[in-house]
């Protein structure tokens, strides 16, 4: 049977857009597939770490980012006593530098065409199945029409309908629940990024991330573990919660959301998903590959969609078979992400609560080493499990 396209990438959010770009411009034919009209927004913070602005640089879309996306030079931390530490935004090379802050609305457009510049084809459609065949996967049914490909490439987000039909998820693993809204017309805001322990269930944060000097990405949400109960009914009672706190009237005044509140879950379980069968591979949050400590996952949408391509296209090179691409490919995945995601649970299960909190908040604003620590293991520049140190933790405990 003629292929339609060697790889199909379904879902052209940042990692599925970024698979496409990084496959095609490696001389590969791939097809690009989301069930969305583009632009379309999707339920986010909006923020954008160094790591993710790298991968978009590489992509050539860096530039349409940066004139869009608000600079953001510090980032700010509340305790649930209400003190506060801010720390500058650091590379992984621990040099000064700026973050974004772009609505997904225009972003991912940006991307999904960066993709398109790339080489990649894009069609509008909902995928229904992924087609099997002699114990591999060879395809995807969209809107009623077969399409076949040598490899198929699952970057659906946090909706699982998809892989649930297939039978590729593992029932409910680790998972978070945010919701934001967006304030217009406000005062000046600075270049800074707030993230707030205070007014919100543990373990969450709530956030005020400028879209622009005059408006911002509020929102609030929560993390839980696979088997637990969620510590509030919806991410959306959470966040209105948060509008009430006192720094948040303080920007936001009397304005109410430019448009109505949207909640979205965010998939946390990286350690436990399925990451590939023979002919299929998950990148994105579609692999659980959402930061547990922070809810960023537009960095490791980018990234694993850099790696995938990478791995998918040595496949494609040497002919594996296809167990043996989704072995390699698995492992790939899980060398590459698979300690910080286990380094990052345990310094969230043991900072996240409010003593916690105090302290290191207390014990930043004295100790520049320990603030700056904490902001690189949040922007995932560095090994969580240096939180854990003895150094770290004598800080911690004296305040
Ligand atoms: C409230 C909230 C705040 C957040 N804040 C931040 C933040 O500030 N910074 C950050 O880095 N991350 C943040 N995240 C996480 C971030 O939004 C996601 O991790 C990121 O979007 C994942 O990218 P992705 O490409 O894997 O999936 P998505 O961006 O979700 O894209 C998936 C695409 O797949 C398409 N699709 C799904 N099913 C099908 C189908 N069957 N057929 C065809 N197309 C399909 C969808 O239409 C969509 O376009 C936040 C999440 C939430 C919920």
């Amino acid at each position: 049977m003629p292929l339609d396209a060697e790889i199909i990438v379904v879902g052209a959010g940042p990692a599925g857009s970024a698979t496409a770009f990084f496959l095609a411009q490696a001389g590969h034919q791939v097809l690009l597939l989301d069930r969305a009209d583009f632009p379309r927004d999707k339920t986010c913070g909006d923020g954008l770490s160094p790591r993710a602005l790298r991968v978009l640089g590489l992509m050539g879309v860096l530039p349409a980012v940066e004139a869009a996306g608000m600079p953001i030079e510090t980032l700010r931390l509340f305790s649930p006593n209400g003190e506060s530490v801010g720390a500058p935004i650091l590379g992984p090379d621990n040099q000064p530098t700026r973050a974004r802050v772009l609505p997904r609305y225009r972003l991912d457009d940006i991307i999904r065409c960066g993709a398109l510049e790339g080489g990649a084809r894009f069609r509008h459609g909902a995928v229904s199945a992924l087609m099997q065949e002699d114990g591999r996967f060879t395809g995807v049914t969209v809107d009623g029409v077969n399409l076949r490909a040598q490899a198929v490439v699952v970057a659906t987000g946090a909706s699982s309908a998809l892989l649930e039909r297939a039978g590729l998820t593992r029932g409910a693993g680790d998972l978070g629940r945010a919701a934001r809204a967006y304030f217009e017309g406000l005062q000046p805001l600075p270049r800074e990024v707030a993230f707030h322990f205070d007014s919100v269930p543990l373990p969450g944060y709530g956030w005020i991330f400028p879209t622009s000097p005059t408006s911002a990405n509020i929102g609030a949400g929560y993390f839980v573990k696979a088997g637990r109960v969620a510590p509030q009914a919806s991410p959306q009672h959470a966040m209105r919660e948060f509008l009430k706190n006192r720094h948040v009237v303080d920007v936001i005044g009397r304005h109410e959301p430019a448009d109505s509140p949207k909640g979205y879950p965010l998939r946390t379980d990286f350690l436990t998903a399925r990451l590939a069968a023979p002919g299929l591979y998950m990148v994105g949050e579609a692999a659980g590959l959402v930061n547990p400590l922070t809810g960023e996952g537009i960095d490791f949408a980018l990234e694993s969609g850099e790696l995938a391509a990478e791995l998918i296209a040595t496949d494609l090179r040497f002919g594996r078979a296809p167990i043996d691409s989704a072995a390699v490919f698995a492992r790939g995945l899980r060398a590459r992400f698979g300690a910080f995601f286990a380094g990052i649970g345990w310094v969230r299960d043991l900072y996240f609560q409010p003593w916690v909190l105090n302290r290191f908040v207390r014990a930043a604003q004295k100790h520049d080493e320990l603030k700056l620590l904490l902001l690189q293991i949040a922007l995932g520049n560095t090994d969580p499990r240096r939180a854990l140190r003895p150094g770290p933790l004598l800080r911690l405990a004296l305040g």
